[in-house]
């Protein structure tokens, strides 16, 4: 069985951290690579964007497929929009030409859905998406944000269209029921995956040592892309408000497009007494983020939105409790009083009280910190990609029921089935 994965927007090989490259990046290569161990071959389709190869190996059955569409360069998110028709073209063109086509078309992100959605019509295959976010979550999310309606309208048409709709937590499922009118049969919840062999406790003096932290003073994590509606202001507002004076507030994440509001925070923490104890490391590579997370007493996640909110649950596997927001998935990874605090107001005096609670109390901390890292067992990713694999059966199941269809490429849909169930035993 060939799945084709869509991320027009944004290659899974970026670098992470910058303004667009972050959770949904992490998912599709990670979940490709899950799949790809268990036997699908993945074609991976995203926008040719640089002097790069046309087709990358990048894991076991699983390959990069670069497709022209627009200038082969980085260009902003917001102007892919008028290439798409040129990149379901050519991913089209592509798929005619593979020996054997693929079973289920899985798209990421609107962008992706309106072109996925395409090759799946013309492909006769079922369509699977998963948004990732939401313009009317975002906008209703904070005040400033205002996402254009050509997206939002956008989205509707995908969502009419899509067979299924998968969502990475419960809150998002809700929502595409109420504002975008998904059928509810059409929405299916599946977590994201975390990789646990890398999201691990390491020795805290020792990742303090190599970081260049005190071994001794507080340190405050936040991790991400640098972008407003993470809410990073709140934290140095909750930080500066702390009674500890000798803490370290370490800040990942973030490229040269994070310029302007990198200055804004620095003003900031300026201006609230904190310039010297906030420190900004940029992006770092995904492997070097378990000893970030092993350094910090407390990882921050102040967001206003967050339709899953991977860092939260990488912080809890290396045993790192979690001060959130009560917002979209972060209500159902953290465990309010078990392995974090969840806060549902957005302003600084709630995260502040909380991180007092748990900076002054090291066994508490250590006991969530245990509590935390056993709560992530169940976004394993040989877990969450076998429930992949079994709704991916389910799916094409239902599109080809009936139709007296013996399937693609000559599987039969109880063959494909049965080799479903075996690959996720
Ligand atoms: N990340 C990283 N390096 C950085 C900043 C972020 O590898 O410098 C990764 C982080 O480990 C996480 C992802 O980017 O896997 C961010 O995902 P999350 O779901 O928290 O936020 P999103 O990007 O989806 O808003």
């Amino acid at each position: 069985m060939r799945i084709a994965m869509v991320s027009a927007h944004t290659s899974p090989l970026a670098p992470l951290g910058g303004r667009e490259t972050g959770g949904m990046n992490v998912y599709v290569l990670e979940l490709s690579r899950e799949l790809g161990r268990i036997g699908f071959e993945v074609d991976i389709f995203t926008r040719l964007d640089g002097v790069l190869p046309a087709i990358e190996d990048v894991a076991p059955n699983v390959r990069l497929v670069r497709i022209e569409a627009g200038p082969a360069a980085l260009i902003e998110k917001e102007t892919i929009v008028d290439h798409l028709p040129e990149f379901a073209t050519n991913m089209r063109r592509f798929a005619a030409a593979q020996p054997v086509p693929y079973g289920v078309v899985h798209s990421h992100y609107w962008q992706s859905g309106w072109a996925g959605g395409i090759l799946a019509r013309a492909s006769d295959v079922p369509h699977v998406v998963m948004f990732h976010t939401l313009g009317e979550v975002k906008n209703r999310a904070r005040i400033s944000e205002h996402e254009p309606v050509q997206r939002i309208h956008h989205e509707r048409n995908v969502v009419r269209r899509a067979d299924a709709i998968v969502t990475a937590s419960d809150h998002e499922r809700v929502f595409l029921e109420r504002y975008y009118g998904a059928d509810p049969g059409q929405v299916h919840t599946i977590p994201c995956g975390i990789d646990l062999d890398l999201f691990y406790p390491r020795d805290r003096t020792m990742a303090r040592e190599q970081l260049g932290l005190d071994p001794a003073a507080p340190v405050l994590l936040w991790v991400g892309r640098l972008e407003k509606l993470k809410g990073v202001d709140i934290l140095v507002s909750a930080a500066a408000q702390l009674a500890e004076r000798d803490f370290t507030l370490l800040i990942v994440g973030g490229d040269d497009r994070a310029h302007a509001l990198r200055g804004e925070l620095e003003a900031q923490a300026a201006a609230e007494g904190v310039a010297a104890n906030v420190r900004f490391d940029g992006a770092v590579s995904h492997d070097s983020l378990p000893l970030y997370y092993s350094a910090a007493d407390v990882v921050v996640v102040p967001s206003y939105y967050e339709s899953f909110g991977l860092v939260a649950v990488e912080a809890m596997a290396c045993g790192t409790p979690v001060v959130a927001s009560r917002v979209g998935g972060l209500q159902s990874t953290v465990a309010d009083g078990v392995t974090g605090y969840l806060i549902p107001w957005r302003c600084p005096e709630p995260f502040s009280e909380k991180l007092e609670v748990l900076l002054n109390n090291p066994e508490l901390r250590a006991n969530f910190g245990i509590a935390a890292r056993r709560s992530v067992e169940r976004y394993r990713w040989s877990r969450i990609g076998s429930e992949m694999a079994a709704f991916y059966s389910h799916v094409y199941a239902d599109h080809w029921h009936g139709s007296g269809n013996e399937g693609i490429a000559g599987i039969s849909r109880e063959a494909f089935e049965a080799a479903v169930v075996a690959a996720a035993r």
